[in-house]
This record gives C-alpha cells, sequence and structure tokens, in this order.
C-alpha cells in the first residue's frame, strides 16, 4: 500500500487532536472528488515499517495527546488496502488501546465484503458513502455530501451494530 501524507497532528478529521494518514487507491471515481490525486494505488510513497512505527510512537506521545489515528484517502476500505492497514488497527488496539480509529470510505456499509469487513472491530467511527457532488453541503460535519452516514461501530458486535451518529 502507498499514502499520499501524513499529518502527525491533525484536528480537523475526526474528533479531538489526531493523526491522520491519506492512502493512495480509489476505485469510486466521485465526480467532484477534493482529492482525485490519490486515485492511483502508486500515488505516493510506500506504507513501511517506518511509517508504522512513526505513527505508534506519535500515538504514544504524552506532550501532544492524541485521541487516536484517522485513515483516508483515497479509500483505507479498498480491498487492496486491507493487507496492510488490519495488522495496523489490530496493533493500534493492542498497543495503545485508549486510542480510538476513524475511517473515511466511500463503500456504503452494506457493501462491504467479507474481507473488509475484518477491519470493522478494529473501528470506532466510519463515514460511509461516495461523495455526491448534487448533495455536497459544506455545513455538513465529517462529511461532504448528505447521502454519507457517521457511524459509531458498537465493539458489542461490530459486524452488526452500527449506531449512526450524524
Ligand atoms: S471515495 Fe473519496 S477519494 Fe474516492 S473518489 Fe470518492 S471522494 Fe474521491
Amino acid at each position: 500500500m502507498n499514502y499520499l501524507q501524513y499529518y502527525p497532528v491533525d484536528i480537523i478529521n475526526g474528533e479531538g487532536t489526531r493523526c491522520t494518514l491519506f492512502v493512495s487507491g480509489c476505485t469510486h471515481a466521485c465526480k467532484g472528488c477534493y482529492n482525485q490525486k490519490s486515485w492511483s494505488f502508486s500515488a505516493g510513497v510506500e506504507f513501511d515499517s517506518v511509517m508504522e512505527e512513526h505513527i505508534i510512537k506519535d500515538l504514544k506521545d504524552t506532550r501532544i495527546k492524541r485521541q487516536g489515528l484517522t485513515l483516508s484517502g483515497g479509500d483505507p476500505m479498498h480491498p487492496n488496502n486491507i493487507e496492510t492497514l488490519l495488522p495496523l488497527v489490530q496493533r493500534i488496539k493492542r498497543e495503545c488501546p485508549d486510542k480510538d480509529i476513524w475511517v473515511w470510505t466511500g463503500y456504503q456499509i452494506d457493501e462491504l465484503d467479507e474481507k473488509q469487513r475484518q477491519m470493522l472491530p478494529y473501528i470506532d467511527v466510519i463515514i460511509d458513502g461516495k461523495f455526491e457532488q448534487e448533495k455536497a453541503d459544506p455545513a455538513l460535519i465529517w462529511r461532504g455530501s448528505a447521502n454519507q452516514k457517521v457511524y459509531r461501530i458498537s465493539k458489542d458486535n461490530p459486524q452488526i451494530d452500527f449506531i449512526q451518529l450524524f
């Protein structure tokens, strides 16, 4: 998996102060996409163990306390990206259990296949759905268009229970 950008301190993409990783690769081709250069899976640079250690170190940093990690893109839930991101989110929940994980995806929750759903037990909040330009509204919180939904995923049953926040 490649990534385009990493922000070690971010207050825009989710609740609180966070680390945010913009991964490469997306096949949704939404009209009006804010980040078309992220569509290519070969854009950016390879996500390697050095970058993984960097994220873990930032999440454990006690000087600038982060609430968690945001994964955006591109599409972190694209099947090509799961192989890299699943071990990452598992490690974060193991080593930084007090940190939350937010994910933006162009898939709707009910479209996720078995491979993609492996991510759900480790995700706290997921914003789903393609960006639809005709439903775009800059006043929306944490989403670009009104069709997208913000869900908190229940830890009791992460495969089924999605609590819609917005
Ligand atoms: S899902 Fe996101 S990154 Fe992918 S095309 Fe749509 S707006 Fe762009």
